[in-house]
């Protein structure tokens, strides 16, 4: 996605080029071709470019937009009694593998409810 988007009224007069103070703002001429370049990581969003264009054909509302972007989808692992979601199946996997144990997929409230069953079980000479 662009952030730096400019109107049908940009000439390439390059102001915002030279104007940039980060060096977000960059040009390539190709053949036929002017192209405007702008690199994110560099740009502080200072809008000295919008500010010098002759042409108020910076469009500094897209500067403004702020999204989350997905990095990745992971499986998750779900409380075995509620269904609340734990943690992903991939930490499970981490976890296990580290410690050769493997993990009863309770949420808080019913690893609790699970512990105090236990225990009853104990106490009255039962075994589960
Ligand atoms: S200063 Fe404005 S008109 Fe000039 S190249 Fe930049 S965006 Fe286009
Ligand atoms: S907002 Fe500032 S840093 Fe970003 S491109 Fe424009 S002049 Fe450069």
């Amino acid at each position: 996605m662009s952030y730096f988007v400019v109107n049908e009224n940009c000439n390439g007069c390059l102001a915002c080029v030279e104007n940039c103070p980060a060096n977000a703002l960059g040009f390539q001429d190709n053949g036929e071709k002017r192209t405007i370049l702008h690199n994110m990581a560099r740009c502080v969003r200072c809008a000295n470019c919008w500010r010098v264009c002759p042409q108020q054909a910076i469009e500094f509302q897209h500067f403004m937009e702020n999204e989350w972007d997905e990095v990745i989808s992971l499986g998750l692992v779900h409380c075995r009694v509620c269904g609340e979601p734990l943690y992903t199946a991939n930490l499970e996997k981490t976890v296990t593998g580290k410690t050769g144990r493997e993990i009863d997929a309770l949420c808080p409230k019913h690893r609790e409810l699970n512990f105090a069953a236990r225990q009853a079980l104990i106490l009255s000479g039962k075994s589960m």
